[in-house]
This record gives structure tokens, C-alpha cells and sequence, in this order.
């Protein structure tokens, strides 16, 4: 079946062409581990998740490559302020090394978290500084590099097609401000490849290279490691909107000059998630939730993946507790859905089943579109006259894109006691005897569950 994807460089949707068959190549720039990821930077992750497993529901073998940037990122994307890394590292009194080892830990806890299935590959930034190094040689070799104040820069002015991604109207753009301009750069859109001269005497993380002791600059690591493991042509580059204009931009711009040929096939961005007023969240900021934030408050991570599912990945998608709870309701009624369809033996009906499962692989293969994926989960589910069978076998091959566990039913695991009064007031109320079934509801709430009885059957939550 055919696969639309819109990319980002033709602001098109595009059907999708593999450079080998049957195979995929997928680079996501990954987390720089300075700090915790924000529920933000995860909607990224969960977007990358749902690509992968979009191409395994449609038979391709992927290959993910997912980086760890514990080097070169600075406060300012534009090449200014201090390396992220050390500033995490003076905040909490511990080495660079320290710092990035365990943030990246707690990062692929969220991810296991979030059920995303964990990539081929996740390369450390600062185990591929001789790549790096490689490659910037490459660049120089080409003409395409100068030195000024101690760095190299790439010159932007010698690409006739530089900012072709984010189609950067660069007369225009020129007398943009900084807020801290570099008076190195011969032009406002160069960018470093390594540094040699840095702020703070404390700076530890450096290399030799044969432009002076230094580090790389943050671009420089995506195309070294994604060329390593990918090759020098790969399919489908992953990132959120903000790097379309300076990360993914001299990406490529390095990248073409290195290897003399188009890079990358497809671009694929997702939008931001924000929370009221419009505003970005952003670990600098005091809107900084984190998964963790959402369990303390009651919440299971696949709650936040159901919601993040009901948006498309390039929509603007407005984050609330409210809209939470309704992500959370809705993946109780799934998971009490399973619990019933589990009890029913009965064969799937094979016409209807092919018939369902073609229009969620359409609704996927057509750009992502998780939220009519869902809808198609829910009208089977509510369809009258299809058996509890076909409704079980679609929705846990649905759920090999949606990845919520809806079958293995992470969902907490009733206390007996709890199961036997809930099966008692079940059928004190098919007998009309609501005195008795007041009576147990009320035993239930002492226990500090609440039961509400919703034409899906009878639902018991724990009471916060
Ligand atoms: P960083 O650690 O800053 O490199 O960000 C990691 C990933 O999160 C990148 O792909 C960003 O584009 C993405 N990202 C950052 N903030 C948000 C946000 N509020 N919503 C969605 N994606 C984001
Ligand atoms: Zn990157």
C-alpha cells in the first residue's frame, strides 16, 4: 500500500520511495542530555516511534538512528552562549560526564516508558569525534571552511543553495539581531565547525584536531554519525520544527559540500507542543513538565501517548491536564474494552477484519494520521454487529503502530478482594438488587476505588 509523508523540503506529500527496497533509513536528531526531556522534546520521540513502526506495520526492515548530543550544543543554537553540557555540569557540581551519563539514562527510561521502541542505534556524540573530525577535513578540503578568532567556520555564501530547507530569504535575514552576535563570522548565516575558543576557563570537554585543541561544533555530530551508520544517502531525517532553520539547515549544507550529492530524501518535522498563551515549552523555562511530572499526579506515561496520538505530528498541539484526563478516560475504556473482548472465544470474521485493517493502514500510510487511525479503533469497537473476535484481532494489530499495550494490558492489576465485590455488585444489579449494590459500592469506596457504570460496562478507578 502506498506511503504519503510530507516533506519538509518540497512542503509537499509526497508518496514515499525507498532507496532500497523494502528497507528504511531513518536519522532522529536525539536529546542533548543536559537536563531531564520535557514532555515536549518526548512528542519528538513519540513522532520517530510511530514512523518506524508505521514502515514495520507495511513490512519494511528499519534501520533507526537516534543520537545522544553530550557535546558542541550551545545555550544559543546560532553558535553563542556556553556549551549546554558544562552548564549542566556547573549547576549541579558534577563532571560533563557525569551530568550527560545520567540524563541520558533517565531519557531512555522515558522512552521504555512511553512504550517507544528503542532505535538501532543511539551513538554518543563524543564517541565520534574523529569522524567528526573526518569530515570536517572533508569541508576544508573542498574550500568551503575559514578561520577567524580561533574557530573554523563554514561559509555559508559559497552554497548557492544554502537555506533551501527552511527557504531562508537570506538578503533579508541578514540584518536579523542577535542577541549575542559572533563579530567572527564573515556572515551572519556561517556557523562553526570547531572551536578552539570557549568562555569559561572550566570548559573540560576537548580534543586535539589539527585546528587546535577544541570540540566540534553541534551540527557537525548529525551528519558524521548519521554517515556512519547510514550511509552517505539515507531516507528519511527526523526532527521538531525549531531545527529547520539553523540545525537541519547546515546539516545539509556541510553535509552536500562533504559528500557532492543530495544527502537526504525526506525531511520530516513535528510541530511544537505548547501549553497556554501559545507558549513553548522549554527547560530554560519555568513550563517545564517532565513524564515524571505526569505519573506524580496520577498519570500513566501511555496516557500521555494516547493524547500526543489524538493530534497530528504537524499540528501545534495545546497540552493541559484536562485534555490529559481525557487522553487517560479513554485509555481506561480501551484497556476495559480488552478485558471484556478477552473473555469472548469466538473466530474473527476474516471479511470484516481485512476491511477494518486496510482503512487503519490507509489512515497511517496517508502522512501519520493518528487521529483517524483512532477513530477507526473506536468505530470498530463500537460497531453493533461485529463479534468480540474481530474486535480483539484488530485492535491488537492496530496496536502494533499505536504501541499502548492495549493487549498485554499494562493497566494496574485489581487487589482480589476488590475483583470479588465488583463481581458481586455486577451481578447484584443484573438481579435489580440496587440495595445490595449500593451496599457494595459503598465497601469499594471504603477500599478508595470508585466505580462508575458506563454503557461499556462497569469501570473501577483508584480515588487520588
Ligand atoms: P533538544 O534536546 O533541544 O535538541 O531537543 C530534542 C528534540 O525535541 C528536538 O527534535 C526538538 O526539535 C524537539 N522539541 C523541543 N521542544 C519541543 C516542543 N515543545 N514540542 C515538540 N518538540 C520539541
Ligand atoms: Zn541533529
Amino acid at each position: 500500500m502506498e506511503i504519503k509523508l510530507t516533506n519538509t523540503m518540497s512542503r509537499e506529500k509526497e508518496v514515499f520511495q525507498p532507496i532500497k527496497p523494502n528497507k528504511v533509513n531513518i536519522y532522529t536528531c536525539g536529546l542533548t542530555v543536559y537536563n531531564y526531556a520535557h514532555i515536549g522534546n518526548l512528542r519528538a520521540y513519540v513522532f520517530s516511534d510511530i514512523l518506524r513502526r508505521m514502515f514495520e506495520y507495511n513490512g519494511f526492515k528499519v534501520n533507526h538512528v537516534m543520537n545522544i548530543t553530550d557535546v558542541g550544543h550551545l545555550t544559543d543554537d546560532q553558535d553563542s552562549g556556553e556549551d549546554k553540557l558544562e552548564k549542566g555540569a556547573r549547576r549541579e557540581h558534577k563532571t560533563v560526564w557525569e551530568i550527560a551519563q545520567y540524563y541520558t539514562d533517565e531519557f531512555i527510561k522515558d522512552l521504555n516508558q512511553l512504550n517507544i521502541i528503542i532505535p538501532e542505534v543511539m551513538p554518543k556524540a563524543t564517541d565520534h569525534i574523529s569522524e567528526m573530525i573526518e569530515l570536517i577535513k572533508l569541508i576544508e578540503k573542498r574550500g568551503f571552511t575559514y578561520s577567524a578568532g580561533g574557530n573554523l567556520y563554514f561559509d555559508t555564501t559559497q552554497l548557492k543553495d544554502y537555506g533551501k530547507l527552511a527557504r531562508l530569504k537570506l538578503d533579508a535575514e541578514k540584518t536579523r539581531t542577535r542577541v549575542e552576535e559572533d563579530t567572527y563570522k564573515k556572515n551572519p548565516f556561517d556557523f562553526v565547525l570547531w572551536f578552539t575558543r570557549y568562555k569559561y576557563s572550566s570548559h573540560s570537554m576537548l580534543w586535539d584536531s589539527p585546528w587546535g585543541k577544541g570540540f566540534p561544533g553541534w551540527h557537525v555530530e548529525c551528519s558524521a554519525m548519521s554517515s556512519k551508520y547510514l550511509g552517505n544517502h539515507f531516507d528519511i531525517h527526523t526532527g521538531g520544527i525549531d531545527h529547520i532553520p539553523v540545525h537541519h539547515t547546515n546539516e545539509i549544507a556541510q553535509s552536500e559540500v562533504a559528500f557532492g550529492h543530495k544527502w537526504v530524501n525526506y525531511w520530516l518535522h513535528n510541530d511544537f507542543l505548547v501549553i497556554e498563551d501559545n507558549q513553548k515549552m522549554a527547560k530554560s523555562k519555568q513550563n517545564f513538565l517532565r513524564l515524571q511530572t505526569l505519573i506524580d499526579r496520577g498519570f500513566h506515561p501511555l496516557d500521555y501517548r494516547y493524547f500526543l496520538l489524538g493530534a497530528h505530528y504537524r499540528k501545534n498541539l495545546l497540552f493541559s491536564f484536562d485534555n490529559l484526563q481525557a487522553a487517560k478516560n479513554a485509555v481506561e475504556k480501551l484497556r476495559d474494552w480488552v478485558m471484556r473482548l478477552k473473555k469472548v472465544e469466538d473466530e474473527p470474521d476474516q471479511t470484516a477484519y481485512r476491511e477494518y485493517q486496510q482503512q487503519f493502514n490507509r489512515e497511517i500510510n496517508d502522512d501519520l494520521n493518528t487521529p483517524r487511525a483512532l477513530s477507526v479503533l473506536w468505530e470498530v469497537l463500537n460497531h453493533d454487529q461485529l463479534s468480540g473476535g474481530t474486535k480483539l484481532s484488530l485492535l491488537e494489530n492496530f496496536d502494533q503502530v499505536l504501541g499502548l499495550n492495549l493487549s498485554t494490558g499494562k493497566s494496574e492489576e485489581l487487589p482480589e478482594q476488590l475483583k470479588l465485590l465488583v463481581g458481586n455488585r455486577d451481578e447484584a444489579r443484573n438481579q435489580k438488587n440496587f440495595k445490595l449494590a449500593d451496599q457494595l459500592r459503598n465497601e469499594i469506596t471504603r477500599l478508595g476505588y470508585q466505580v462508575i457504570d458506563s454503557p461499556e460496562g462497569t469501570i473501577v478507578k483508584k480515588m487520588k
